[in-house]
């Protein structure tokens, strides 16, 4: 038996055959050609039929993970229309008398290397996406396409890395586990996989795919990362009771749902869900969430190519409402700016992004963006229980002119006739120190706040959550950050406000207890988290 260490994506057991996903020959060969117009519609062909296997794809994902896991294949197909791409592939076919395969390979080269030295982390991982819809088009011009061993039985898929597009393509109903070589925790693929629940384990190291063969026994935990290759009789046994008890626990969730989110002593907690699109509804739905505690709106405008209208936005928001039938949405504005970059905002390129012009920031110097999304939410607000929320709020004054800007939208749209509802809650993030320092001139101001501990957490304990080299510096129970969440509740409740946690900490059932003992009202956490958190609530004791 031999064991390997990676990083668990989605927590779940899986014991079965490896399968090693054979990626098409990569080395593409530099072939002569005269006729280079030929050789030009033959790439015109593969990228048409790259286009409509991406959008069968899209359409899968879209079913599966859902509209912002699957914007990312929409994002690929503009990338395979894009103006320069093609015209790199065209100029090398014409001025070097070569075939498209070679023209293609070269291309993507170019761009994965522009890509890969840019500073800002988003840009850099679309070096990844511009090699995946390369190789697409090659595989397409070759006839070639990546082929695991797949027979009637469910298989652990290894490869060196998987692409998006091979994530989302894996048929679920053969696929028990996936593991990958390389790969980092924040890829599109990592993200993916904890969507879909499948167990995956990524950055197993060169030396396991070096050691594996089709055929192999394994065993992938996805809790700690470990996968045990041809394991011995005790391991195996052990990983089964593992399995056996995770599954047991999966279902015996399930029997949570429609139960009240309620101590032994009786004390109740609201469990909501984060989404980043309509599409999460279902979801929500599913895992029987109370309510929505973090719409983020950005993924609007992530998946459109230009601003999306006061309509558009109108549309989405009244969807999300009326789906969630009179249970509290809260949508936060957008929080363009630091890993979030969309084109045509025309962000400068900043030094410290996560420090910069990102968040209320954008929306406070331009006010047109800020009322178009403002005038939708209220628009949107009759059709249930609206709360907005304002992110990266570091002063009074801010929170001062998000009012003001508010209350001229609400003006502008009575004088238009047209209906909003009064009811509907003002809130902001306390994701900086300053925030929580100062929540006891903020709390008067507002009906609720909500934490956003992916941020507080990094900009207390100064580590860029990017950053994945100094994650052995970052403790998510600091006692700086609690103490910060702490005081933020003291001083919400003495001004007569509520308070939620909406960052990945409030999913942490380590903390749920000291969440509940500080006194917040609200945790909102992944939707497939909502009965964990149930589940941890209904077992404390605050009594005691
Ligand atoms: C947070 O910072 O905790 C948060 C919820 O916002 P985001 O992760 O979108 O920055
Ligand atoms: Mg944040």
């Amino acid at each position: 038996m031999k064991s390997y260490q990676g990083k668990g994506v989605y927590g779940a057991i899986a014991i079965g055959k490896i399968s090693l996903l054979n990626k098409p020959e990569a080395a593409v060969k530099r072939v002569r050609v005269d006729d280079t117009d030929g050789e030009k519609s033959r790439f015109e062909q593969a990228k048409a039929l790259s286009l409509s296997q991406l959008q069968e794809i899209y359409d899968k994902a879209l079913k599966e993970v859902g509209e912002a896991n699957a914007a990312i294949f929409e994002i690929h197909q503009m990338m395979l229309d894009d103006e320069d791409y093609n015209e790199s592939i065209n100029n090398i076919i014409e001025t070097q008398s070569v075939n498209a395969e070679y023209a293609v390979a070269v291309t993507a080269d170019n761009f994965a290397e522009m890509f890969s030295s840019m500073d800002d982390a988003y840009m850099k991982a679309r070096a990844a996406d511009v090699r995946d819809i390369s190789n697409r088009i090659i595989s397409n011009l070759t006839g070639e396409t990546s082929k695991g061993n797949f027979s009637d039985e469910k298989v652990i898929i290894c490869a060196s890395d998987m692409a998006p597009s091979e994530t989302v393509s894996l048929d679920k109903d053969r696929v028990l586990a996936f593991v990958t070589a390389h790969g980092s925790s924040n890829s599109h693929t990592a993200i993916l996989a904890r969507n879909m629940n499948i167990p995956a384990v990524i950055g197993a190291g060169d030396n396991f795919l070096n050691d594996i063969q089709d055929g192999c026994k394994a065993i992938v935990d996805g809790f700690t990362g470990e996968i045990f290759v041809e394991p011995d009789d005790g391991t195996c046994k052990k990983y089964l009771e593992k399995q056996r008890a995770d599954e047991e626990k999966k279902r015996l969730l399930q029997e949570l749902r429609g139960k009240e989110n309620i101590t032994l002593d009786g004390r109740k907690i609201n469990i909501y869900a984060n989404i980043g699109s309509v599409g999460d509804i279902g979801k929500v739905l599913a895992n029987d969430a109370g309510g929505i505690g973090l719409f983020r709106s950005e993924f609007l405008y992530l998946e459109n190519s230009d601003f999306p209208t006061e309509e558009q936005q109108f549309t989405a928001y009244k969807k999300v409402l009326e789906s969630m039938a009179g249970k509290k949405v809260i949508i936060r504005t957008l929080d363009i700016g630091a890993d979030k970059r969309c084109d045509y905002f025309n962000l400068k390129k900043e030094e410290n992004p996560a420090l910069g012009y990102r968040a209320i920031r954008i929306c406070l110097t331009r006010p047109d963006i800020f009322r178009t999304q403002l005038r939708a939410l209220y628009r949107a607000s009759v059709y249930g229980s609206l709360g907005i929320m304002f992110p990266m709020i570091t002063s009074v004054s801010e929170v001062e002119k998000i009012l003001g800007i508010c209350d001229a939208v609400k003006s502008e749209l009575k004088a238009e006739g047209i209906e909003y509802s009064e009811k509907t809650e003002l809130g902001i993030m306390i994701e900086t120190p300053a925030a929580a320092v100062i929540s006891d001139k903020l709390a008067p101001m507002v009906d609720f706040f909500s934490v956003g501990t992916n941020d507080l957490i990094q900009y207390t304990l100064a580590c860029d959550r990017q950053n994945p080299d100094i994650e052995q510096f970052v403790d998510n129970h600091h006692e700086a950050v609690l103490r910060l969440i702490e005081m933020s509740t003291e001083n919400a409740h003495r001004h007569g406000a509520w308070i939620g946690i909406c960052g990945e900490l409030g999913a942490d059932t380590d903390l749920t207890e000291r969440f509940l003992r500080m006194g917040i009202d609200e945790l909102s956490v992944s939707p497939s988290f909502v009965l964990k958190v149930r589940d941890a609530v209904r077992s404390i004791d605050l009594s005691k």
